[in-house]
């Protein structure tokens, strides 16, 4: 059946937004530790989660109705929310690409039934290739089930697996050409991520960011690379000249991309947020729990968009940090 959007969700600098980012739940497996604390975390009440029913509404509706074109699973841990493939066979049927964003540590055991319900694109999270610094980044000894994982998606058929690494400046920056060499070696994109003031601990500092210039000088040191034009990603992409593959860097501290971005997200409780650093939200839930119709739905999501700011201003003195983690937003 043919696609009829009869509204495009433009905010006021005029920017479509058609991506939309689902955080399914707020709980994870691992605990990084610039994301979420060891102990204590507190989860939300499981009856103010989103059902499956709720979140396909939210999405058929984004989808047929308000030109949504691309969603992205993810969490918290997506994989730790019981019956995960019946959620993505649901999405997969809208008219929508497709993908998902893990720590991989259960890959090895459900990628196979991801990739029959229908999802299309799989990014692992690995910001270490050493057991030990695992171990201390994440809290748990599971560097072997995600190499696994790793392994796994790309048997499963994911085309492409990319890998989100975090550098940060004196715990993993020295593995930045190793990573490169682990994405050649293996098939798989490598995205540098800049660290982001969003680990609600108070880990981040503006010097413990590693750059994007940073990490392309590192890589110069042992590879030819070129840029690739770009699209409407946020990743800098280079292909390396050998015709052995490609890698990006998303360099959303140093060289944002806010003047091109068509993200929203929506929490796990049904919070609808216009950019990862915004101060506010639109709460969906009581929308969904109430009689309220698509059109309320679309309305109120365009409210939203229309809040957007310009940017963030990470670098600006008048920034103010986000009380929640990227495990709370839907990172
Ligand atoms: N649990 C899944 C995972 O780790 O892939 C999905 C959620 S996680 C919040 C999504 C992404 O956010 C991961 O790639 C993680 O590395 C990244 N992330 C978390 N905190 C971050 C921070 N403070 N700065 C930059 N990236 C961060
Ligand atoms: Fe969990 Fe992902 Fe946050 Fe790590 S980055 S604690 S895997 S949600």
């Amino acid at each position: 059946m043919a696609k009829s959007a009869q509204t495009s969700l433009v905010d006021t600098f005029g920017r479509v937004h058609t991506d939309l980012r689902i955080s399914v739940t707020d709980r994870c497996n691992f605990r990084c530790a610039y994301c979420m604390p060891e102990e204590g975390m507190e989860w939300l009440d499981r009856s103010g989660i989103l059902s499956y029913e709720e979140i396909v509404r939210v999405a058929s509706i984004l989808v047929n109705e308000a030109g949504v074109k691309s969603i992205r699973l993810t969490g918290g841990e997506p994989t730790v929310r019981a019956r995960l493939p019946i959620l993505v066979e649901r999405l997969a049927a809208l008219d929508v690409e497709l993908s998902m964003t893990t720590n991989g540590a259960t890959l090895a055991l459900i990628a196979n039934d991801l990739k029959s319900a229908g999802l299309q694109r799989l990014n692992i999270s690995i910001d270490t290739l050493h057991a030990d610094r695992f171990h201390e980044l994440t809290k748990r000894n599971e560097l072997p089930r995600v190499l696994e994982g790793i392994t796994a998606a790309v048997a499963a058929g994911f085309d492409p697996v990319k890998l989100n690494v975090v550098p940060m400046r004196g715990i993993n920056d020295d593995e930045v050409l190793d990573f490169l060499r682990f994405g050649q070696d293996n098939g798989v994109i490598v995205r540098f991520i800049e660290f982001m003031p969003l680990d609600a601990q108070g880990q981040w500092s503006n010097d413990r960011v590693v750059t994007q210039k940073e990490i392309l000088e590192t890589a110069a040191t042992e590879f030819d690379f070129e840029p690739i034009t770009r699209g409407s990603s946020p990743a800098e992409r280079f292909r390396f000249t050998d015709g052995s593959g490609e890698f990006g860097v998303i360099a959303s501290v140093t060289e944002p991309f806010c003047e091109a971005c068509d993200r929203m997200r929506l929490t796990a409780d049904g919070q609808l947020r216009n950019c990862l650093f915004a101060l506010g939200h639109t709460d969906l839930r009581p929308l969904l729990r109430s009689d309220a119709s698509d059109a309320d739905i679309v309305n109120a999501v365009q409210a939203e968009v229309e809040k957007k700011w310009a940017g963030h201003a990470i670098n600006q003195v008048h920034f103010i940090r986000p009380t929640k983690s990227m495990s709370q937003l839907g990172g």
